[in-house]
């Protein structure tokens, strides 16, 4: 699997990008960043979109790939996967006529371009070419998990999270499992914040590990706010049992 770091930050700032990955050539893990990185030749390749929830840094470019892709012609639709409450939060707040049109009846109703795709939580579905598990986790809005697995291998992204349980469990007992990108967006000197917005620190990040037992997947961090990410980097380098990766923008991991 190759995942390419499109945005990995919990906030934006020049060369700051919020969060997206790119699996493969037409999977995206959340669309925070997607319509300034890849080209308009990449954009049309995206065919299925797993959201974790519906804060802004998460989705902002829905809005324009969506744009760019309707003035392409594309004939087959763009999924926006996710469990029914994430998607109706996009449908009633962002595709709702007033912030951005809505997607999901444009051109029409029968063809539109933007299809919502219910995924149950703690059941997997084959989408594509993936297998595609979504694991409810602990934010301050309705949050997903995502276990995707391919060819006996498999990633998980846990979306913004504080301290949670069913996703690391999901974890601990999966065989294939190679990597896991956990966020850790404040330091700790800011735990209370980080407990009041359902984010984690170095420390809370530090104890969520442990939930993983004997399992050793590789651990990619991400979702750092740019203002602390100094300061969150020092505080993990304390972390030494686990193989804990910072990942970057436009980083490319081959798992
Ligand atoms: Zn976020
Ligand atoms: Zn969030």
């Amino acid at each position: 699997m190759r995942i390419r770091v499109l945005g990995c930050h919990g906030s934006q700032l020049p060369n700051y990008n919020t969060t997206s990955f790119l699996l493969g050539e037409n999977v995206l893990v959340d669309a925070g960043t997607v319509t300034p990185v890849l080209t308009l030749r990449e954009q049309l390749k995206i065919d299925y979109i797993f959201i974790t929830h519906a804060h802004m840094d998460h989705v902002r470019d829905l809005m324009f790939l969506a744009d760019n892709i309707f003035y392409s012609k594309r004939s087959r639709p763009l999924y926006v996967c996710s469990a029914k409450g994430v998607l109706d939060s996009l449908s009633k707040h962002l595709f709702n006529n007033v912030i951005w049109p809505d997607f999901s009846k444009i051109p029409d109703k029968k063809n539109p371009l933007i299809r919502f795709k219910v995924l149950v939580p703690g059941r997997t579905q084959v989408i594509g070419d993936l297998r595609v598990r979504a694991v409810a986790v602990h934010h301050t809005v309705e949050t997903m998990g995502y276990m995707i697995e391919s060819k006996g291998k498999a990633v998980m992204f846990l979306g913004d999270t504080g301290p949670t349980e069913q996703v690391w469990r999901t974890a601990k007992t999966c065989k294939g499992l190679k990597a896991i990108f956990v966020e850790t967006s404040l330091p700790d000197a800011m735990t209370e914040m980080a407990r009041k917005t359902g984010h984690l620190t170095p420390l809370s990040l530090t104890e969520e590990l442990k939930k993983l037992k004997g399992a050793k997947p590789d651990i990619y961090l991400y979702h750092m706010k740019p203002w602390f990410h100094e300061a969150i980097r020092e505080e993990v380098a304390s972390i030494s049992d686990r193989k804990i990766h910072i990942i970057e923008d436009g980083q490319i991991i081959r798992v």
